[in-house]
């Protein structure tokens, strides 16, 4: 006979609790590692707050970042580069870096 005696009633699995936060509120620098508000990294012009790491900004955000808003204009968009060494022209190049 067991003086104490206690039930056993199977515990309950804790629940997962993660704190959704919205994808993209956050980034992480490529640099210094920090994880840093991603609002303050636009307000700082793409900079890190941290460690002054450059993050990679697209041809739109740089343009907005220089000139004055409804102000710029394209021209010619329509060029290409080309590539000015022919094809024949390489050839040669192989040719004569072989012999
Ligand atoms: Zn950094």
């Amino acid at each position: 006979m067991a003086w104490f005696k206690k039930e056993k009633t199977p515990k309950e699995m804790p629940t997962e609790k993660k704190v959704k936060i919205p994808e993209g509120l956050w980034i992480k620098c490529n640099s210094c590692k920090e994880i840093i508000y991603r609002k303050e990294v636009d307000n700082n012009h793409k900079v890190c707050p941290k460690c002054g790491y450059h993050f990679p900004i697209s041809v739109e955000e740089r343009i907005t970042q220089l000139v004055d808003e409804g102000t710029f204009k394209e021209f010619d968009s329509h060029l290409a580069p080309e590539d000015p060494l022919e094809p024949a022209l390489l050839r040669d190049i192989r040719l004569f870096w072989v012999f």
